[in-house]
């Protein structure tokens, strides 16, 4: 179960990124740019939770990564299968009409994406299976924080984001009914930190504006300004690989 739950996420990472981060739809007129961007870090902000995921997968014996992973494989199956409908359906739009017909991939991968919502354990078991991990051993949440904390410092919203976790955790009030906040709140402030911990600061730094600090991520578009996005298209293309 931990080695497809760690594919359902992995496989929605690397499949669509053959549209999504190719420099054709990432034009330089503005708005395409923003929501193309978006449509990038959208996938990298997906990387580095199934990566380190993978990382704890081949250190078995290792106790710690161990603990990571408790909560590790259901917050990133969880975030990973709810983003990617939305994500599939953006690269298609990105191609216009092109994108629909079946000659093109992205029809299928929009097709398919809700699927891995489904199967393997759905969201709401994801979610609950969280929590069940939380209450059974504080060891997991400590190394969970542990993890996050290797991230803090350098950015003053994901501090603030971290702080708002921890005060959520605390509180074990309706903790079933707000099992998927949790969950989110979970997936984003640790793909922050390791995009942080990474070293990209023109990744983390859109990541972070966008979905960690006041504005918000409603849509693919709507990145704010003065972010490195000549940085963030150039380390997304396949070309540069
Ligand atoms: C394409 C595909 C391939 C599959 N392949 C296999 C396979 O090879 N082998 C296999 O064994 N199974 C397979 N399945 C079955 C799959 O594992 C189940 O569909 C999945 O576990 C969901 O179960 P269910 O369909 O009975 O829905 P339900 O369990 O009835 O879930 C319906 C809804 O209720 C929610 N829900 C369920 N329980 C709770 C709860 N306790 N608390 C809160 N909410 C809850 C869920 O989140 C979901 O939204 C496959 C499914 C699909 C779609």
């Amino acid at each position: 179960m931990p080695i497809t739950r760690k594919n359902d996420g992995i496989h929605l990472v690397l499949i669509p990124r053959r549209r999504a981060n190719s420099k054709d739809i990432v034009a330089s007129w503005g708005l395409m740019s923003s929501r193309g961007i978006f449509t990038s870090i959208t996938r990298k902000e997906d990387d580095p939770i199934a990566l380190r995921m993978a990382r704890a997968l081949d250190r078995p014996g290792d106790d710690r990564e161990r603990l990571l992973l408790r909560i590790g494989l259901p917050v990133g199956k969880y975030w990973i299968c709810k983003r990617s409908p939305q994500h599939a359906y953006e690269a298609m739009e990105c191609l216009g009409g092109n994108g629909v017909i079946e000659d093109f991939i992205t029809a299928r991968l929009y097709r398919d994406a809700p699927i891995n919502a489904i199967w393997e354990g759905s969201g709401n078991v994801q979610a609950l299976d969280v929590l069940r991990a939380l209450s059974k051993s504080p060891d997991v949440l400590e190394a969970w924080l542990a993890e996050l904390d290797k991230g803090l410092g350098g950015n003053a919203a994901l501090d603030d984001a971290v702080a708002r976790l921890k005060s959520e955790l605390a509180d074990t009030e309706d903790a079933p009914y707000r099992a998927r906040e949790l969950a989110d709140w979970l997936a984003l402030t640790m793909q922050a930190s390791l995009l942080v911990q990474a070293g990209n600061a023109a990744v983390a730094d859109a990541f972070i504006a966008s979905r960690l600090a006041t504005r918000n991520d409603r849509n693919y578009g709507s990145l704010p300004r003065r972010l490195d996005i000549d940085a963030i298209i150039a380390r997304g293309d396949p070309r540069q690989a």
